[in-house]
Formats: C-alpha cells, sequence, structure tokens
C-alpha cells in the first residue's frame, strides 16, 4: 500500500472566507432571514427568526473521471459556462443519493456518451475560495462508441502530445492530467491530494 502523497503541504489558514451567502429568505418558512452567528455556532449563518431553522451552507462534491483508451484520454469540449468552448474532463456536481463511481459514470455518460469502468480514487482538490471538493478517479473508456452529450461541443480522445493545455477549462484538470502523465511515465500511479487556491484557471 503507497502513502497517499502529499502535493500541497503548506499550512491552510484558518478559514479562507467563503463566498458571501445569498440567501435571503428561509427554505422551510420563507421568512426573511437574518445572517448571524448562531448561539454555540462560530460562524455566521442565514438565520430564520421566525421558525428557527438555521440554513447551513457546506462544500459541495464534484466527481468525475480520466477515461483511458489505450495510451489516449477522453476530453470534453464544454459546450455551457463557466469556460465555453474549452477543454475538460468529463466530471460534475454529485447528486444526492448517489456513490462517487456511480456520479463519475454518470456525468461521463452525460458529456460524452461514454461507457467508462471507473477504477481507482485518482487525484482529490480543495477548492476552498469557491467551497467546492474535486475528486477524479482514473477510468477506463469501455468502447469507441461515445459522442458529445448535451454539454458538450466536441468529444475527442488524445495523446499526450495532443492534450491542449493552453485550452483546459480548470486547473483541476491540469493538474489531475499532468499526475497522470508523471505516473504513466514511471510507471506506478499514486492518488494525489492537493489544494486549488484562487484563482482557479
Ligand atoms: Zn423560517
Amino acid at each position: 500500500m503507497l502513502p497517499w502523497e502529499i502535493v500541497a503541504a503548506r499550512p491552510a489558514p484558518a478559514l479562507e472566507r467563503p463566498r458571501k451567502s445569498l440567501i435571503k429568505f428561509c427554505n422551510s418558512c420563507g421568512a426573511s432571514v437574518t445572517h448571524r452567528i448562531p448561539e454555540g455556532d462560530s460562524l455566521h449563518r442565514a438565520v430564520c427568526d421566525a421558525c428557527g431553522t438555521i440554513q447551513y451552507e457546506n462544500p459541495k462534491v464534484v466527481v468525475g473521471c480520466l477515461p483511458v483508451r489505450g495510451d489516449r484520454i477522453l476530453l470534453c469540449k464544454r459546450a455551457i459556462e463557466p469556460r465555453y468552448g474549452l477543454w475538460t474532463l468529463p466530471a460534475g456536481f454529485m447528486e444526492n443519493g448517489e456513490t462517487l463511481e456511480e456520479g463519475a459514470m454518470r456525468e461521463a455518460m452525460e458529456e460524452a456518451h461514454a461507457q467508462v469502468e471507473i477504477g481507482e480514487l485518482y487525484t482529490v482538490f480543495s477548492v476552498p475560495h469557491i467551497s467546492q471538493v474535486h475528486m477524479m478517479f482514473r477510468a477506463r473508456l469501455v468502447n469507441d462508441d461515445f459522442r458529445a452529450g448535451i454539454e458538450s461541443l466536441e468529444v475527442k480522445l488524445v495523446t499526450a502530445e495532443e492534450i491542449p493545455w493552453q485550452e483546459l477549462a480548470f486547473t483541476v484538470v491540469r493538474r489531475t492530467l499532468e499526475h497522470f502523465l508523471e505516473d504513466r511515465a514511471r510507471g506506478q500511479f499514486v492518488p494525489h491530494f492537493g489544494d486549488i487556491r484562487a484563482p482557479v484557471r
């Protein structure tokens, strides 16, 4: 068993200030909320003084995969904002009621109509300034029967030399591809943890 490689070992700040809450109304009774630190808590929350409900906002999980067929990698050209027209790996927000693997498979199907076998969890990135955690799996593209899904302009298999480094949509994608190529070159894949600080791109 290999140790998990620590990619970004610098100490985190006490708490990176997340984006200001946009919550205006109680999701239980519809009354206006106030933003304050509830008794016994240490952070500002959206508090409903009418019914007592506290709306907690916590990070979202983005899950995806790096589909490989032979020596080539599946990339998707985004047909949606943000980063319209730039290249990415199939990934998206995890849905309620699914596992990480199911989410990664679903995103590959939605964005690339790609049938994948999900392998090992490969990269995990904290992205605190947008309150997200990104989790990417290695995956095997089962066949060549893929095509652009509704969120993609184009889907293609690329060799390492063909990766459009200047046109990648997200830092998570770039760093996941970099790790993959380095690990593949030395013949040993290990999971990678890291942090991504603003700006994302
Ligand atoms: Zn309420």
